[in-house]
């Protein structure tokens, strides 16, 4: 059926690829929202606990619970904390990174609820992305807000709109420029000393000298940077198989798929296999726009796909029922992959489905 094998020891090679980009004392945020990027959140958790990241990141607090809920110790930040999970966040001792006067102050209230203090959170500004964070004029309403004993400030950041740039773009520059006068302002007003942070995956590869106390990395653990360049210093973790469940001899003019989706030129073998959109193979991938490895010969996806499967030409491809295929892995990666259907490694891993049957090999 199908398979996306992770490659453990890849992801090891990865990790210890940015530390060799980071000083020593930079701390490594590992991102595994998304189901850890459509992988195995648990054990990528688990590996990249064993190899002593400082802090682990998710998108919403169920991710975080379900971390906990398998024994994951380390500390976890919650990117965009909504009001329904702020509970399970308390409960889950997970750390939200607190983006509105809306959101705060509903923490603020569950605290008082539950009375607690110094629960530990993270401040995140909009320096220019327009996604979620207080704008930078709102800094001293933050400050105020950790005059009493309720919220522990651990640490404060934002986010680059065009970290994949090779060289800082215009606005990059502007959302630097904002980030290191924010900072100055916390640090002048503040007693404690929260953690600084601005680069994801890609930030960290093109400028590292924007690293300050710490940087977040969920591709780049995936073996991606979005730069091909950078990408060959990394291995790509996820391997994704299938195995043709039919082969059917078809005749010059036949149609394959729905919709005549296809016109056989010739005579040709046609292979079926057992995956298709629900999986996360998108029709944007079908009538020839990708192709997959069959026994070291690259075969296209003919037709449209289905939602359960998808039919390959496999004229000239000697092949037989039961044999797999290779949709993405070291000889095409999951980038490569995705560039055929004009989507990015996040979208295309973030979108393997369930049935995909997850496979990790230590
Ligand atoms: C997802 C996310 C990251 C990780 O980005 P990569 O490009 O995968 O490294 C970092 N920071 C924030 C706020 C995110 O939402």
């Amino acid at each position: 059926m199908n398979r996306l094998h992770l490659h453990l020891p890849h992801l090891e090679h990865n990790y210890k690829c940015i530390r060799s980009k980071l000083n020593p004392e930079t701390a490594l945020i590992a991102v595994v929202k998304a189901g850890g990027y459509g992988s195995d959140p648990i054990k990528m958790a688990k590996r990249i606990e064993q190899l002593g990241v400082s802090a682990l990141a998710v998108a919403y607090a169920q991710e975080g619970a379900s971390l906990r809920k398998a024994g994951i110790q380390t500390p976890i930040l919650v990117f965009y904390p909504q009001p329904e999970g702020l509970e399970t966040l308390v409960e889950n001792e997970l750390e939200p990174c607190l983006y509105s006067t809306t959101i705060l102050e509903q923490f603020r209230q569950l605290l008082q609820e539950k009375n607690r203090t110094h629960y530990p959170v993270h401040i995140k500004y909009n320096t220019g992305l327009n996604r979620v964070g207080f704008p930078p004029e709102k800094v001293d309403w933050v400050l105020a807000q950790f005059e009493d004993q309720r919220f522990e400030l651990k640490s404060v950041y934002s986010h680059l709109a065009a970290a994949e740039a090779p060289k800082e773009t215009p606005l990059s520059k502007t959302q630097i420029q904002s980030f290191l006068k924010l900072k100055a302002q916390h640090q002048a007003s503040l007693t404690s000393k929260p953690l600084f942070h601005l680069l994801n995956s890609s930030g960290v590869f093109n400028y590292p000298e924007y690293q300050f106390d710490a940087v977040r990395c969920g591709i780049a653990l995936h073996g991606f940077t979005n730069r091909t360049e950078w990408d060959e210093q990394l291995k790509p973790v996820a391997e994704l198989t299938s195995t043709i469940s039919q082969i059917h001899q078809v005749k010059k003019g036949a149609f394959v798929g729905y919709d005549h989706g296809w016109e056989a030129p010739q005579d040709s073998v046609i292979a079926t296999l057992p995956i298709g959109h629900a999986d996360g193979i998108g029709r944007q991938f079908g009538n020839h726009k990708a192709k997959v490895l069959l026994h070291q010969k690259w075969v296209p996806i003919v037709g449209n796909i289905c939602m359960d499967m998808l039919m390959l030409d496999v004229t000239g491809a000697p092949c037989k029922e039961g044999d797999d295929v290779c949709f993405f892995g070291s000889k095409q990666s999951a980038a490569d992959f995705a560039k055929k259907g004009e989507t990015i490694s996040y979208e295309l891993l973030a979108n393997l489905g369930p049935r995909v049957e997850r496979v990790t090999h230590e």
